[in-house]
C-alpha cells in the first residue's frame, strides 16, 4: 500500500524535537506513524551551534545532531518520514487529512508540531536586503561576516546566544536592544558582558536598514534620549521573538492572540484526536526539555484515543 493510500494511526506535522519525540513514543507503542516534515529534522534547534542546557549532554550537543538522533531514534522503532510541505488540513472527518506538497496523508489522530519562525522586525530596508546582509539565522550566514561589523536586533536568548557564535567571525558585534535590561538568561548576559568584541546598546530601537545592493548601515533611535543616528555595519541579525506556525490551519483550532494553538495537559486542541506539541503551544517556557516532554504526553494522549475509537 503506497502511503497516501494508508491510514496511519498517528500523523505528525514538523520535525521538531517535540514531533520527533512524540513519533518515538507512539511508534514504539506500536501505533503507525508518519512525519512530515519540510526542511531539516530537529526544528529551530537543527541551526542552533550547540545546545548547553539540555540534561544530560554535560559538552552540550550540536543542535544539527540532536535533530538527526531523534530522527534516528524515531525511525529505529518504526516511524515513517515525508519531506513535504503542509498545505492545508482537513480535520472536520473521523480522519484527519493532510494536503502537502507531495500528496495526500491520512491519519486517525493528528499531531501538529510545526513550531515557529523569526519574527519579522517590519522596518524599511529590511525586506529589501533580506539575503544581502540581513539575516535571522547566524548559522547560515555567520561566516559570511568574517572581520566585519555586524548588528544583533533583541535582547533575548536567541540573541545573545546568537551574537556569541557572530564573535567567531565578526570584528564588532552590536546587540541593540529596546529596553534598559536584557531578557535573556543570566549567563548569556554574563558571557556577553566580558566579550570586547560585543557592546550593547540599550533603549534604542532600528528605524531603518541602509544600503543599496548589501547591508552598509543602520539607523537607531535612542528612545530615552530621543537621538537619532547610524551605524556603519555589513550585517544585521534580527532576533525579535518568534510567530507560531500555523500558515496551513484554517480558523477550527482555539489560539490565543498571538496564534499560538491552546491545548490542555493531555495537550489536546478543541477538535477531537488533534493534539499540539512544543513551541507552537500557548506555553510557559519554549526549550528542547518543554518541547520534548510535550512530544511524549501527545503520543501517550494520541495512544489512548486510537485504542478508544478503534
Ligand atoms: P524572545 O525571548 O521573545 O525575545 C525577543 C527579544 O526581541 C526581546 O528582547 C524583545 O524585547 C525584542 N523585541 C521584540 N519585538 C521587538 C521590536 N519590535 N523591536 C525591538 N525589539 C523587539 O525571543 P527569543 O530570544 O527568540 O527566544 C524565544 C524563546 O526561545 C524563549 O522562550 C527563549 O528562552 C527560548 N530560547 C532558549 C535558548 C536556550 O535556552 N539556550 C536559546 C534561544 C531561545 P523585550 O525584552 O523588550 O520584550
Amino acid at each position: 500500500m503506497s502511503r497516501q493510500e494508508q491510514i496511519y494511526d498517528l500523523l505528525v506535522l514538523g520535525a521538531g524535537p517535540s514531533g520527533l519525540t512524540a513519533a518515538i513514543y507512539a511508534a514504539r507503542a506500536r501505533l503507525s506513524v508518519l512525519v512530515i516534515e519540510q526542511m531539516l529534522s530537529g526544528g529551530q534547534i537543527a541551526t542552533t551551534e550547540k545546545v548547553e542546557n539540555y540534561p544530560g549532554f554535560p559538552e552540550g550537543i550540536d543542535g544539527l545532531e540532536l535533530g538527526q538522533r531523534l530522527e534516528e531514534q524515531a525511525r529505529n522503532f518504526g516511524a515513517e518520514m515525508v519531506l513535504a510541505t503542509v498545505e492545508k488540513v482537513n480535520l472536520s472527518g473521523a480522519i484527519k487529512e493532510v494536503k502537502t506538497t507531495e500528496g495526500s496523508f491520512r491519519g486517525r489522530t493528528l499531531l501538529i508540531a510545526t513550531g515557529t519562525r523569526a519574527r519579522p522586525l517590519g522596518v524599511p530596508g529590511e525586506e529589501e536586503l533580506k539575503g544581502r546582509g540581513v539575516s535571522y539565522c547566524v548559522t547560515c550566514d555567520g561566516s559570511f561576516f568574517r572581520d566585519k561589523s555586524v548588528m544583533v536586533v533583541g535582547g533575548g536568548d536567541s540573541a545573545l546566544e546568537e551574537a556569541l557564535v557572530l564573535t567567531k567571525f565578526a570584528a564588532r558585534i552590536y546587540i541593540v536592544h529596546r529596553r534598559n535590561e536584557l531578557r535573556a538568561v543570566r549567563i548569556l548576559q554574563e558571557r556577553i558582558q566580558n566579550n570586547p568584541k560585543i557592546e550593547v546598546i540599550y533603549n534604542t530601537v532600528v528605524q531603518r536598514i541602509n544600503g543599496r545592493e548589501r547591508v552598509q548601515g543602520v539607523t537607531l533611535h535612542d528612545v530615552e534620549m530621543n537621538r537619532t543616528w547610524d551605524v556603519a555595519v555589513d550585517g544585521v541579525f534580527l532576533y525579535v521573538g518568534l510567530i507560531p506556525n500555523t500558515d496551513f490551519l484554517n480558523g477550527d483550532l482555539a489560539r490565543n492572540e498571538q496564534g499560538y494553538l491552546i491545548t490542555g495537559e493531555a495537550m489536546e486542541t478543541s477538535i477531537a484526536g488533534v493534539f499540539a506539541a512544543g513551541d507552537i503551544r500557548e506555553k510557559g517556557l519554549r526549550q528542547v526539555v518543554t518541547a520534548v516532554a510535550d512530544g511524549a504526553i501527545a503520543a501517550i494522549s494520541a495512544v489512548k484515543y486510537v485504542d478508544e475509537h478503534s
